[in-house]
């Protein structure tokens, strides 16, 4: 994950496979890996925006901006196709542009419905989720089958059982893993195919579990106070924004993430259903709660609060992409439910081009205090 382009370029060489760049957050990956593509998320560059600027608008997100000067710059021509879907606003302008300025050889637009009660909006997804697969089967140049689909489901279902076994560890024995460190196991599980992500991640869980004494006393961050991350949606905030809250004596001992817990929360659960159906009931599952997902009856309130009180965690932090509707709508409920439940909170605003991290130490700094003074 140091530097996304050559370790997509490289898997792509290695297995000679097509490679499909999927819009966060929802998108069913599996899909692409049934078919014998090679899914990826897309990711935001550590570049500021330039060219990208003449073909979206400066008040959109990190992500988009830099999704969009990446791909108009050529820099992701590697990457054979992309598959957007109803993100935001913003991502909805993405499948436009691209076909205008960048004419990838395959382009799908998804539309994962908002979350209604009933049985329409399943019958609707499954439609669209069988329209995706045609698409995908004929890009591909091959038919997927059930078989091959419940083997991806399998192959996602392992990694993510991995990547919460991984998370379990770090909520056992806070300190040991540095919030970036975790950031990048599952920003990596992002990049590289599953299979072997998952064969890396059994190494390290041995590692970890089998030695976890010894690393506590080897590499223990050294802080007193616990917090818990929430937000950053659809992409990963400033790795030197985590090293900041640890440096100031804050460790993080749980997240509700995109590149985070929020990635592989969920299985998608088989029990002898239609794989299609599945996949389906995955996204509509309302937790981990999503303000993508347009559900207006949910309530990501109480789940950030139950994450506090399981962890024993001394406040929140919670990192607001700039530009981001989806959550600045719901960031005000949110902090009125945390002051309601007596837990302290600071946001943080998350900028693509940061020129100075000054300001938002100034911040971490106060609530660092706050906190140990219980205010
Ligand atoms: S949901 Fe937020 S972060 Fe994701 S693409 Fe839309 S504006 Fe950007």
């Amino acid at each position: 994950m140091e530097n996304p382009y050559r370790t997509v370029y490289e898997w792509k060489e290695r297995t000679g496979k097509k490679v499909v760049g999927c819009y966060p957050m929802w998108l069913p990956e599996e899909l692409v890996h049934a078919a014998g593509l090679l899914p990826v998320v897309v990711w935001r560059s550590d570049e500021p925006v330039t060219v990208g600027h003449a073909y979206v608008q400066t008040f959109n997100c990190g992500l988009t901006r830099s999704f969009v000067d990446d791909a108009v710059r050529g820099k992701l021509n590697f990457i054979d196709g992309f598959v957007i879907y109803r993100t935001c606003l913003q991502a909805q302008e993405l499948p436009f542009i691209l076909e205008r300025h960048v004419r990838p050889a395959y382009l799908e637009y998804l539309y994962l419905p908002a979350i209604f009660p009933g049985n329409a909006t399943k019958d609707f997804l499954i439609e669209e989720l069988e329209r995706f697969k045609a698409s995908l089967e004929k890009f591909a140049g091959r038919e997927i089958s059930d078989d091959d689909l419940r083997r991806s489901i399998e192959i996602y279902n392992e990694n993510r059982r991995l990547l919460r076994r991984f998370y379990e560890f770090r909520r056992k024995n806070p300190g040991i893993l540095r919030a970036r460190e975790v950031m990048a196991v599952v920003w990596s599980s992002m990049l590289v195919p599953k299979e072997e992500h998952s064969s890396w991640l059994r190494e390290l869980l041995s590692e970890l579990e089998g030695r976890h004494e010894e690393l506590l006393k080897e590499r223990r961050v050294k802080g007193d106070l616990k917090v818990v991350l929430t937000g950053a949606l659809c992409q990963t905030p400033q790795f030197e924004i985590l090293d900041m809250i640890e440096d100031l004596g804050m460790v993080v001992v749980d997240d509700d993430l995109y590149v985070g817990y929020k990635y592989f929360a969920n299985d998608v659960e088989l029990d002898g259903r239609r794989p299609l159906e599945a996949l389906a009931d995955r996204y509509l599952r309302r937790k981990p709660t999503c303000p993508t997902k347009g559900d207006w009856e949910m309530n990501w309130t109480d789940e950030v609060v139950d994450m506090v009180k399981r962890n024993d965690a001394d406040g929140v932090i919670s990192l607001l992409i700039k530009f981001c509707p989806p959550h600045l709508c719901y960031y005000p409920d949110i902090k009125r439910g945390l002051v309601q439940a007596g837990i302290p909170e600071v946001m943080i605003e998350v900028e693509h081009e940061i020129v100075s991290l000054e300001g938002v130490r100034t911040r971490l700094q106060s609530f660092a205090e706050a906190l140990r003074r219980g205010a």
